[in-house]
């Protein structure tokens, strides 16, 4: 049927890791669902993860090739000769920055399940501490929302999403309902053993997307390691063979891949939002998708340009934008930080060709913590991600037999690298750049960010503590990192809509839904109030289940 014509329930924009939930939350439901996203569609063919560089054309070893289309996206660990072709083209897909404020808009996936195909999969819970962050140290807004009502949705994701880990009983990072764990290597338990006993801190094994029992048909990780290449025996959670999935199978959800989404369309009489138009990629055509209600899950930045390009005679500042706050408040991690050593008290044998554990371990935040002492210099925390094992001694020095001996010398590494929350400031914006639009025709975006004092005392601290760990837990040879990233390298980008009670000072209520028009929602990270240290994925995808399980109840009542 021409989807023009149909009259669908909801129409859900993006099938990444929100727009996954929103869809199957619904369609299983009996909602009919139109799942538009610009992404070509994803398979298990497309899946690369055991194929050894050997079999492409340029052995993988050919970045520069890679840059001539996308000179963003390679700049992302992630984007390889493997799956280069997920990532969108910048030439066609362009933005603008000031001169002296760089932004790296990396992770813009055009396939089914968007950044989920290639995230590290890294999922933590936020605690009170975040959510209620103002209330600790007086700075910005609290979430509308507490930790008690989002706990239950965190439970429903975590369960079906899978997640390895080890229940720590630390208030900063609230446990969950984990999988099995996978092992911590000896550098790894060493650490995690001395740090405890030196500091009182928590090292624990990162809490990942990643089975280790299988569920719905998806078998244990094996532990080849590049999950950023897909997975054929869906191990990590990726949404195209899970959410998007299970919401296609339901018979509820159409769909429609290729889909530019350009404007929410609106009947102003009513305020109602009334669908989508889009560009479709392949024929560059303009298509409508109509609906009772909008739900945004396009990616932060992505969701927030096109409520500005759906700029009206009654919004003219954008769509929902009656506050002026939309496009403020952009949030990223700042990284940077960190230290590496080694622990010559440990040997083993290094080894090539795996079992690649696709994990590493956590430091639990302990600055400025809900109960402990606060930093004089500066307001928030940090965690951090890295890992240990044994490893051939690359940098031997030598050559010839000398250096071959020396090279199969194992060496016991032990890396920290630090995430830190970045305030919510106002001067850190979006807006359309009125100059420039992509290949289809669609107003770009202007982006706005500079890290602040606080960002930059806390990447220094964590250089500092990453150091003194690795000393505490005897290591040798430690040498710190103080490399600020610059904005949009953590990938973390949120709070362009954020949410708040006051409709003057926020763009969405709790669940995520405009104060402006009831039946519109944006449920990626846009909507986040401040920024918290972990990542924020895990939250993203409980607030979405719990915004749609509201939708569905306005819907009942006749409200939406
Ligand atoms: C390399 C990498 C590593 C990461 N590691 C982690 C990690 O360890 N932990 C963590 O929590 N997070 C991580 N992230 C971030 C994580 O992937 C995102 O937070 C998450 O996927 C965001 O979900 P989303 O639904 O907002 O957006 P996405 O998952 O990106 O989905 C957005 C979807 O919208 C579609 N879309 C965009 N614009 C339009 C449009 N105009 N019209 C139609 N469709 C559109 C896209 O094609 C895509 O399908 C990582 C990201 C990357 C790239
Ligand atoms: S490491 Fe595990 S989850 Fe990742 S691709 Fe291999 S089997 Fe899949």
């Amino acid at each position: 049927m021409d989807q023009s014509k149909q009259q669908f329930d909801v129409v859900v924009v993006g099938s990444g890791a929100s727009g996954g939930w929103a869809a199957k939350r619904l369609a299983e439901a009996g909602l009919k669902v139109a799942l538009v996203d610009n992404g070509r569609k994803q398979s298990d063919s497309n899946f690369t993860e055991h194929m050894p560089s050997f079999q492409l054309k340029y052995r993988d070893q050919a970045s520069e090739l890679i840059r001539r289309t996308r000179p963003v996206q390679k700049d992302c660990y992630a984007c390889m000769e493997y799956n280069y072709d997920w990532f969108a083209n910048d030439l066609d897909e362009p933005y603008s920055t000031p001169k002296d404020m760089p932004f790296s808009w990396q992770g813009r996936l055009r396939i089914t399940g968007g950044r989920t195909n290639v995230w590290g999969r890294q999922s933590y819970r936020l605690s009170d501490l975040d959510f209620k962050a103002a209330s600790h140290d007086g700075y910005g807004e609290d979430w509308p929302l507490s930790y008690s009502d989002l706990a239950p949705y965190y439970d429903i994701v975590e369960e079906y999403v899978g997640i390895t880990g080890i229940p720590e009983g630390v208030y900063e990072l609230p446990d969950g309902k984990f999988q099995p764990p996978m092992g911590l290597t000896c550098a790894e338990t060493l650490l995690r053993n001395r740090v405890k006993e030196k500091f009182g801190r928590t090292v624990t094994l990162g809490r990942s997307a990643n089975l280790t029992k299988s569920i719905n048909g998806r078998a244990p990780c094996h532990y080849c390691g590049p999950c950023e290449r897909g997975c054929v025996t869906h191990s990590y959670f990726n949404s195209a063979f899970t959410t998007v999935a299970d919401a296609v199978s339901s018979g509820n959800c159409t769909h429609i891949p290729d889909a530019m989404v350009y404007q929410v369309l609106m009947d102003g009489d009513r305020n109602r939002a009334t669908g989508v138009l889009y560009i479709d990629r392949i024929t560059r055509q303009p298509q409508e998708v109509r609906a009772r209600a909008v739900v945004l899950c396009a990616q932060a930045l992505e969701s927030v340009r096109v409520l500005f390009n759906s700029a009206n005679r009654q919004y003219p500042a954008g769509l929902g934008n009656s506050s002026g706050v939309l496009g403020h408040y952009l949030m990223d991690h700042i990284t940077g930080g960190g230290a590496n050593g080694e622990l010559p008290e440990l040997t083993g044998k290094p080894n090539l060709n795996g079992p690649n554990r696709p994990d590493g371990i956590y430091v639990v935040r302990f600055r400025n913590t809900h109960d402990g002492p606060r930093s004089k210099n500066f307001i928030r925390g940090y965690g951090f991600q890295g890992g240990g094992d044994v490893g051939f001694n690359w940098s031997a020095p030598g050559f010839g037999a000398a250096y071959k001996k020396a090279l199969l010398d194992p060496i016991t590494g032990i890396g920290l690298g630090g995430f830190g929350e970045c305030l919510a400031r106002w001067e850190n914006y979006v807006e359309i750049d009125r100059n420039r639009v992509d290949t289809y025709g669609i107003p770009v975006l202007n982006i706005h960010m500079t890290y602040g004092e606080n960002e930059m005392a806390m990447v220094k601290e964590m250089a500092d503590s990453a150091a003194e760990m690795l000393e505490a837990a005897g290591a040798k040879n430690v040498r710190s990192t103080l490399r600020p990233s610059a904005p949009g390298w953590a990938i973390h980008e949120v709070g362009i809509a954020r949410m708040g009670n006051d409709p003057r000072k926020s763009v969405l209520n709790q669940f995520q839904q405009s104060h402006d028009v009831k039946n519109l929602f944006v449920c990626d990270g846009a909507g986040f109030t401040s920024t918290a240290c972990q990542n924020p994925t895990l939250t993203i995808m409980a607030l979405c289940v719990r915004s749609m399980d509201h939708l569905m109840q306005e819907m009942k009542a006749g409200n939406v």
